[in-house]
């Protein structure tokens, strides 16, 4: 028995990177796939095709998730046509690095609204479906950056900080609807756009933490899969690292 089985679950920015990996691992357990994305229609309409292809439907909806509006459009589109929405990954997500010194107030702006308006958006979203089934479980990607902070990264610290506090009130205010809320806190994860970074800076990276080795999307998949799944029916309010011991 696949652990998805016939549910149905969004995923925020996942034509790339850890969403498109999120993606991936849930239609292989059998859930529905709806995604978002903000620019790259061929990725997407390839994503919806591979995902396609293992026997699950799904869907990529080309919207701002920092557009309060576009959320609860989108939301009421995926109701319409599937009846329920037992998950919703939040893990789209920007940076816009400098410190505080250079930073604009647009650079803060980007980063807040995109990665912490966006997650109240669908959250508020999909919250009268959730509670009216009396289920659902919502995860968020946060990072070892929201925990620990990073010089050069207040604002996306502050956005990943935020995650937080916001996932584990959700989790007191909708536990007695068996509504489960819960943070991922990655730490380095290489994808394609560390790929393009300097191999050596990249394996002093490595180095430095205990596992030995950069994490893969795979390893930030299989923890989503974990708290969308019934195998964590008994675990809200948390926030888990899939850090290789960073932070140990
Ligand atoms: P990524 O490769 O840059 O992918 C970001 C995804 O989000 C893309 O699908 C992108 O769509 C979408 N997106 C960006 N802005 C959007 C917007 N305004 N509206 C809708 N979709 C939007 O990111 P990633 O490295 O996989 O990271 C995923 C999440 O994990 C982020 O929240 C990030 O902060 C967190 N995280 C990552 C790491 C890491 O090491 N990679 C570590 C800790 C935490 P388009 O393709 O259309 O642009």
């Amino acid at each position: 028995m696949r652990l998805l089985e016939g549910r149905v679950s969004i995923i925020t920015g996942a034509t790339r990177g850890i969403g498109k990996g999120i993606a991936e691992r849930f239609a292989e357990q059998g859930s529905h796939v709806i995604f978002t994305y903000v620019s790259s229609d061929e990725k997407a309409r390839a994503l919806e095709q591979e995902l396609e292809a293992k026997g699950v439907k799904a869907k990529g909806y080309k919207f701002d998730v920092a557009d309060f509006k576009a959320c609860e459009e989108m939301v009421t589109d995926v109701v319409k046509e599937f009846g329920q929405i037992d998950v919703v990954v939040n893990n789209a997500g920007i940076t816009r690095d400098t410190l505080l010194m250079r930073m604009s107030e647009d650079q803060w702006d980007a980063v807040i609204n995109t990665n912490l308006k966006s997650v109240f958006n669908m959250t508020k979203a999909v919250q009268r479906t959730m509670l009216k089934q009396r289920k659902g479980s919502i995860v968020n990607l946060s990072s070892v950056v929201g925990v620990k902070g990073n010089a050069g990264q207040a604002n996306y610290a502050a956005s990943k900080a935020g995650i937080l506090g916001f996932t584990k009130s959700v989790a007191l205010e909708l536990g007695s609807r068996n509504i489960r809320s819960n943070a991922i806190a990655p730490g380095f994860i290489e994808t394609e756009m560390t790929a393009a970074l300097d191999e050596a800076t990249v394996q002093g990276w490595r180095d430095a933490i205990p596992l030995k080795r950069g994490g893969t999307t795979e390893d930030v998949a299989n923890l989503a899969l974990f708290l969308a799944s019934d195998l964590s029916a008994y675990i809200t309010g948390q926030v888990i690292h899939v850090d290789g011991g960073m932070l140990t």
